[in-house]
């Protein structure tokens, strides 16, 4: 966040190394030093008071809901819709998956707010609100159980004719893409700078056993079955972490595009599930069992590849510029 706002006013690329560090640990500390999503950057005049400004001092907490049961990676199916009621919204409608929202003090909400027409049929246009905890017509209910990063709950928020003013928009009407991909584009390289952290860890674990445990008379590293491991992994997160940076960098020239975020996402994440598993394998039975940290790496890692866009839909970004130019 900007220092004039009250935040660090961190570069692209120094966010990203303190993000790296942080994600050696664990989710929860993550969460503990607590960023407000990006997004609220947009807020307006007395939305910057009462939301952004709060978030900023961690007086108050966000949560941002998007996915719900039959709309995940084709967001714009989704059922959730705001009905235009006055100078009012009327919400109605599911969202599930949506993390820490018990712990929030709102939520930076996106529903369907209207419909246009468009080559392939009729398309759904998407607005974003802030709304607050304890609106009448908002619950939030207990979510799933994931098996990824526990330090924390996700929820299933039920919107039944819940009112809120339309100053409660965040940025304008059927405009909710367009400030999800101003501002949340970064996101995915926090995910690829956290994935970082993690195999850097990982990696660590498994040179030091490698380089301790013996069978048949010497240090397992010396098996080139073993040895091998060690430099594949070094080296796809040294490739990742090229990819990172680079997008980070490009970030702060302002140049970085949505292929940028996705090749680092997508790579990063499947190298950090690459790298916990053959670290695990390196450590023998012993990798497997919880009183060490690479049973929860190797947990936390699986979901790295499922939020934020799952893989599928990064190699779909990627493929997509690239051969959109030759239709277009
Ligand atoms: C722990 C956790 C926390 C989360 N937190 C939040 C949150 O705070 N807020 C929020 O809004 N969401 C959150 N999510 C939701 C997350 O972003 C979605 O799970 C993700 O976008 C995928 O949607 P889905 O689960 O519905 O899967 P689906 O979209 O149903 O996908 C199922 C499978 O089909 C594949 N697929 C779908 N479409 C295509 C395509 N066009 N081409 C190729 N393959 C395709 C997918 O890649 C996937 O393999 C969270 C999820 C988890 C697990």
């Amino acid at each position: 966040m900007p220092v004039e706002l009250g935040g660090g006013g961190l570069d692209s690329v120094s966010l990203t190394l303190f993000e790296r560090e942080l994600g050696r640990a664990n989710f929860a500390l993550q969460y503990l030093v607590g960023r407000p999503s990006n997004i609220l950057q947009a807020c307006t005049d007395e939305q910057r008071e009462r939301y952004l400004l709060p978030c900023i001092k961690g007086e108050k907490i966000d949560c941002l809901a998007m996915t719900e049961p039959g709309a995940g990676s084709d967001l714009r199916s989704m059922a959730c819709r705001a009905d235009r009621n006055g100078g009012d919204y009327v919400i109605t409608g599911t969202k599930h998956f949506i993390s820490h929202a018990d712990i929030a003090d709102f939520v930076i909400l996106f529903a369907a707010t209207g419909e246009e027409s468009s080559s392939r049929g009729p398309r759904k246009l998407i607005s974003a609100f802030l709304v607050d905890k304890g609106t009448k017509g908002f619950d939030v209910r207990p979510g799933y159980h994931s098996v990824s990063h526990r330090g924390y709950h996700n929820c299933i928020l039920e919107f039944d004719q819940c009112r809120i003013p339309d100053s409660q928009m965040l940025g304008h009407e059927h405009q909710g893409f367009a400030v999800a991909n101003d501002w949340l584009g970064a996101t995915r390289l926090q995910v690829a700078a956290m994935c970082l952290g993690r195999a850097h860890r990982a990696l660590e674990l498994a040179v030091d056993w490698a380089a301790q445990r013996k069978q048949f008379g010497q240090p397992i590293g010396r098996f080139q079955g073993v040895g091998f491991k060690i430099a594949e992994m070094r080296m796809r997160l040294e490739a990742a972490e090229l990819l990172t940076l680079k997008s980070a960098w490009k970030t702060d020239q302002g140049s970085a595009t949505d292929s940028d975020y996705a090749m680092a996402k997508l790579y990063a994440t499947e190298m950090l599930a690459y790298v916990a598993d053959e670290a695990i394998q390196i450590h023998g039975g012993m990798g497997l069992m919880a009183d060490l940290p690479l049973e929860r790496i190797w947990r936390d890692a699986r979901v790295e590849r499922i939020w934020e866009g799952t893989s599928e839909i990064q190699r779909h970004i990627i493929s997509r510029d690239i051969l959109r130019p030759r239709w277009d």
